[in-house]
């Protein structure tokens, strides 16, 4: 489609309800969190994002995740042209996704196979069916507060009855799919130890976000999760780490080797495509193992490991190890969030603001007496300070993304001097305000 330069996003979603549901391809897309029209993108290159109307913004949501390296970053396109000369698909065997997997597993000393897929929710959905292979158990336990992908079996949260017990999160799901999932509250050890000393026997896995990134940034105890851990192995159940945000954006070895804790299956996503769409499950090998054609649990794809995901994942995972660049994004996260926080504190008189960081991940919220680890522990109003907060830096050029429930991220591309144009582009809008 070329974008003529009158139309506006407004006319655009106005077109895009009549042909998709709610006029966008994944919910948060539409604005709906914080209200108003969603501005439509048309380019972007680095820190910057382009809309259809010509204005720019400084990008913090980072398509959710995947641009470690900001968008289209130099090196990264360079293998995208060779990849676009080279093949689009295979559909068959082929040395670049054995490149991404070597890599992979040379860097994370207990991931031993791999298997690539199109995205995070395939991932987790393949490594619940190996889990409950390996063990000939039918149960999950999950964690609310937690995101997984949108597959049936992980839609639910906790019901209101005994802990364990769980409900849909989203219409179409029978009971019978969710029957087997068992939701407990985040942080909270004796619950764990409870649960499983009842139902135990019959729990396949484990999964949980080492670091849940996707309702706020609710950070863990390392003892909460060591916990997890023990009482998995104990009762012969898997411990699946989801890292399809966390892996390669903490470090190269993860959340799990930040917290020197082997799950027995990891998941991933984001970040190992490098843009492009992708998802990969992985672990010992022992469980890799039962997967086909060498085991009997089917799991299949037309476009796994797509050499456009492969090559550029491959060369955004070696980019950031070249350029060592955990260190430095973390130091860019604290002087634009600091910078951030004072401003909202100067102009913002409502409401006291804080910040959760994690490596480049960010999370504003409003202050609370202890740090935020759980569902219920969200400060009340949450939603309604962050969309007013949302729209003002909108204005000015800075986007974050569109919820107050998603983290920020930054970007290689996200320098000193972009920060501080953030930090320009703030104070201005406030001071308007
Ligand atoms: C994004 C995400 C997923 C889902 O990945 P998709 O590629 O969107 O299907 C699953 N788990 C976690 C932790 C995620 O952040």
């Amino acid at each position: 489609m070329t974008v003529s330069q009158t139309i506006t996003s407004k006319e655009l979603f106005e077109r895009s309800k009549k042909v998709s549901p709610g006029g966008v391809h994944s919910p948060v897309r539409s604005f709906r969190s914080v209200g108003g029209n969603p501005v439509f993108f048309k380019s972007a290159q680095g820190a910057v994002l382009t809309d259809v109307e010509g204005k720019s913004y400084l990008d913090y949501c980072l398509s959710f995740g995947p641009l470690i390296l900001g968008h289209r970053d130099p090196e990264i396109e360079e293998v995208v042209k060779q990849t676009v000369e080279t093949a689009w698909s295979f559909g068959a065997a082929e040395p670049y996704s054995l490149e991404l997997a070597e890599w992979i597993v040379s860097k994370i000393p207990w991931v031993e196979k791999i298997r690539f897929v199109n995205s995070g929710t395939e991932a987790v959905m393949s490594a619940l069916r190996v889990a409950k292979a390996a063990t000939g158990r039918d149960k999950i336990l999950k964690f609310d507060g937690c995101y997984h992908g949108h597959l049936d079996a992980l839609l639910v949260k906790a019901g209101s009855g005994l802990a364990g017990e769980s409900s849909s999160d989203s219409a179409g799901i029978g009971s019978e799919m969710i029957r087997n999932t068992l939701v407990l509250p985040l942080d909270n050890e004796n619950l764990v130890e409870e649960l499983f000393s009842k139902e135990g026997k019959n729990i396949a896995a484990v999964i949980i976000e080492p670091l849940p990134a996707n309702y706020g940034l609710l950070v863990q105890r390392k003892e909460f999760l060591q916990k997890l851990a023990s009482v998995a192995k104990k009762h012969g159940a898997l411990l699946i780490f989801d890292e399809v945000i966390s892996g390669f954006r903490m470090g190269l070895t993860g959340m799990s080797g930040m917290l020197g804790i082997e799950p027995d299956l990891v998941t991933y996503g984001k970040i190992i495509g490098g843009g492009f769409p992708v998802g990969a499950y992985a672990g010992k090998a022992e469980f890799l193992d039962l997967v086909a054609p060498q085991g009997p649990v089917y799991q299949a794809g037309t476009l796994s490991a797509n050499p456009f995901g492969m090559r550029a994942g491959l060369a955004t995972l070696k980019k950031c190890e070249r350029d060592n660049v955990y260190a430095s994004l973390e130091e860019k996260t604290l002087q634009l969030t600091q910078g951030l926080l004072s401003i909202f504190r100067k102009y913002d008189v409502e409401s006291e603001w804080a910040c959760t960081t994690q490596g480049s991940l960010f999370w504003f919220h409003r202050k609370s007496a202890s740090p935020i680890r759980t569902v219920d522990s969200i400060p009340n109003g949450h939603k309604e300070a962050f969309a007013k907060v949302f729209h003002l830096l909108l204005g000015e050029g800075v986007y974050l993304a569109p919820s107050g429930y998603e983290v920020g991220f930054l970007s290689l591309a996200h320098t000193s001097e972009i920060i501080a144009q953030t930090l320009e582009k703030a104070e201005a809008s406030f001071k308007k305000a």
